[in-house]
């Protein structure tokens, strides 16, 4: 579904991204995981379009979008939620929820809302409150289903359990994995390696801009190097 070959990318004369080669298949859930300012983040932003590539190519469903806005890659299928939640703390949380909504038709959006409020019943209990009263987890949560509400075929996830308790981590990491059953293809940036290599198909390594590993998720877990330099066993 989605391919990236010999990525790079620059922020300004400096080169963060060294040539990086990812796929991800319809249908699965692949993770990058690397330490902070390995360059994870750029790389989202390079394939959602809100970060400028300087060379290699990027195809989406067999097309070459490299060069494609950030906001034709949404009416593509391709959506990013961004790293620190990025929701409209003024607005209520159904307000947040209809604006993830608006690149598409206002007939499907209600129907949208309540799987949304399904998929999430506490935001259903909160519907009519301020968004920026929601607890960490319920944030990350509306900021999920603000993604999901625009039907995407590929989400894109930074970071979704940071700066979360352990209990919310779980339950975020448990709401990602259903995504699979909603036919939606997954690629999560996370520096939790191990929660995030426990719910997904495979991952990559990321370190200072390049991918060092890559393999199925349970591989990776038991893998020695990995074990000591990102999972602390
Ligand atoms: P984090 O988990 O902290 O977001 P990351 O793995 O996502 O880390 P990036 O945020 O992509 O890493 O950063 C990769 C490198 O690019 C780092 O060295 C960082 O300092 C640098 N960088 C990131 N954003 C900018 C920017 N706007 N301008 C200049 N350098 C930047």
């Amino acid at each position: 579904m989605l391919e990236v070959s010999g990525l790079t990318s620059r922020y300004g004369r400096i080169e963060v991204l060294h040539g990086i080669d990812l796929a991800v298949r319809s249908g699965e859930i692949v993770t990058v995981v690397g330490a902070n300012g390995a360059g994870k983040t750029t790389l989202l932003r390079c394939i959602s379009g809100t970060q400028p590539v300087a060379g290699g190519e990027i195809r989406f469903r067999g097309d070459d979008i490299t060069a494609l806005p950030a906001y034709r890659r949404i009416g593509r299928g391709i959506t990013q939620s961004p790293e620190g939640r990025q929701i409209f703390t003024n607005l209520s949380v159904e307000e947040n929820l209809r604006l993830g909504a608006f690149v598409h038709g206002d007939a499907r959006v209600d129907r949208d809302l309540e799987d949304a409020f399904q998929m999430f019943p506490i935001l259903r209990e909160k519907r009519n409150l301020n968004a920026g009263g929601l607890s960490g987890g319920q944030q990350q949560m509306l900021a999920i289903a603000r993604a999901l509400m625009g039907r995407p075929s590929c989400l894109l996830l930074d970071e979704p359990s940071m700066g979360l308790a352990p209990i919310l981590v779980q339950q975020i990491f448990d709401v990602i994995s259903t995504l699979k059953s909603r036919d939606v293809t997954v690629l999560l940036i996370e520096q939790n390696a191990f929660g995030a290599l426990k719910i997904a198909d495979r991952g990559y390594v990321m370190e200072t801009g390049r991918i060092t590993m890559d393999g199925a998720a349970d591989e990776l877990i038991a893998d020695p190097r990995i074990r000591e330099a990102y999972l602390g066993i």
